[in-house]
């Protein structure tokens, strides 16, 4: 005898049968339970069961069954331990006419629906996959503050709050202090929000982000930095190729693992790919949103779907970079035309870390708590950090972020 529990999605009477589709509790396949008139006892409770009513049932799992749709379940008891007070408002299992407005205000409900389920199983595993990578690769998991006295660290804007009537600011990142860690603990990692004020209204920005971040110090150069970013990338989706095979299904997704090294362009040979391709880029300018996608498409003809970008001007990236001349030691991984995580060798010298500060016009006495930490030892470092949604968004082909992550926050959005 099994017991299963989950709701009730649907429900069908023919002749002197009972379908009840269930859905599991947490499974990517709906069941098909069978009530039987002749059992008198089962059909008075099936009758009575409303759809979204959380059931229990013991009984068995049956073979070549009567029904067309899902797997079968002859039932020996049914128990409704909750029944619902209003009509559901959405089918969970019917994707097709949802919006993401939908989707997103009935998260709860859309849960039970498979696909969605598959999204957020494979986030949760990436994220044990990461940690198991960067553990074995000698790790430490840290948390740092996310009330912050110091603002902007440059390149986002960042919400503002009263503090004891003092001004604090969410971390926009874990920057800075993954960065004075590196005098004590030299290999941090951290899985943390991001929160960032820009008014976005874009598929591919959210508001509270989550990245996966890392720092280590006493490297050699910043290619030790991409080594252990594409070993994370490689090991997450190598993992998930064989481990989510059920999930990856559910989305028509394939994985393969990615070949290392991944393919390494330079910002200047970006600018003339562009170029051949009529998109003008002005030299020392972030990539701008259609560059990105633009290169996704000449990297994807040339059989690259991940790559790296670097060699950036100094001038398009923050103070805390270090700097090679005009260019900085810096790169961006894209995945499928877009840019998933952002990295560099950091200044660690204390006197070019506050020339650069004073080059980005920024005001280096609000930054003297972090400016402590380079004054006694600090190792050359570096490290970056990895949007979990946008590697999500690339790896499952979702056209938006927001489906990336459970309750997106963005201009409209602070509920649910
Ligand atoms: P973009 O240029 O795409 O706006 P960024 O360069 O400002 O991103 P970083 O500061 O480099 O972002 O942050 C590291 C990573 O975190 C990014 O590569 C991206 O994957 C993710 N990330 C940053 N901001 C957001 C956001 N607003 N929404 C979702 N993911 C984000
Ligand atoms: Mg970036």
């Amino acid at each position: 005898m099994e017991e299963v529990v989950g709701w009730v999605n649907a429900k069908r009477k023919l002749g002197g049968i009972i379908f009840i589709e269930l859905i599991p509790r947490s499974s990517l396949k709906p069941l098909t339970v069978v009530v039987k008139r002749d059992n008198s006892g089962l059909w008075e409770v099936a009758k009575k069961l409303k759809l979204g009513s959380a059931i229990r049932v013991k009984g068995e799992k049956v073979s070549g069954g009567i029904s067309k749709r899902g797997e079968e379940f002859k039932p020996s008891e049914i128990v409704e331990v909750a029944c619902p007070s209003e009509s559901i408002p959405v089918d969970p299992l019917l994707k097709a006419g949802v919006t993401l407005d939908t989707l997103i205000r009935y998260r709860y409900l859309m849960l039970r629906n498979p696909k969605v389920r598959a999204v957020f199983k494979i986030r949760a595993l990436l994220l044990k996959y990461a940690r198991e990578y960067l553990e074995s690769e000698g790790f430490l998991e840290v948390n740092t503050p996310k009330l912050c006295g110091a603002g902007a660290e440059g390149g986002a804007e960042v919400f503002e709050l009263d503090y004891f009537g003092r001004k604090a600011y969410l971390a926009q990142s874990p920057q800075l202090y993954k960065q004075m860690l590196m005098a004590g603990l030299p290999k941090v990692y951290e899985i943390t929000p991001y929160f960032r004020a820009e008014k976005h209204h874009t598929t591919r920005h959210l508001n509270e982000s989550w990245g996966i971040d890392a720092e280590m110090g006493f490297i050699r150069g910043v290619d030790d930095v991409m080594r252990l970013l594409e070993g994370l990338i490689s090991y997450i989706l190598g993992e998930l190729s064989k481990k989510a095979k059920e999930e990856l299904n559910a989305l028509g997704v394939e994985v393969e693992p990615p070949v290392i090294p991944f393919k390494r362009v330079t910002y200047d040979e970006v600018l003339k790919l562009l170029k051949e391709e009529g998109l003008v880029l002005r030299w020392g300018e972030d990539l701008t949103h259609e560059a990105e996608r633009k290169l996704g498409e000449i990297m994807k003809e040339k059989g690259y779907e991940l790559y790296f970008i670097i060699n950036y001007p100094w001038e398009a990236k923050p103070f805390y970079i270090m700097k090679e001349g005009r260019l900085s030691k810096s790169f961006d991984l894209d995945y499928k035309g877009l840019e998933i995580a952002s990295g560099g060798q950091r200044e660690h010298r204390f006197n070019e870390l506050i020339k650069n500060m004073r080059e980005k016009g920024l005001n280096v006495e609000d930054f003297g708590f972090y400016l402590e930490a380079f004054k006694y030892g600090m190792p050359p470092h570096g490290g970056f950090g990895l949007g979990v949604e946008r590697l999500l968004m690339s790896l499952l082909n979702l056209s938006n972020v927001r489906e990336a992550i459970l309750f997106p926050r963005d201009i409209q959005r602070l509920i649910p």
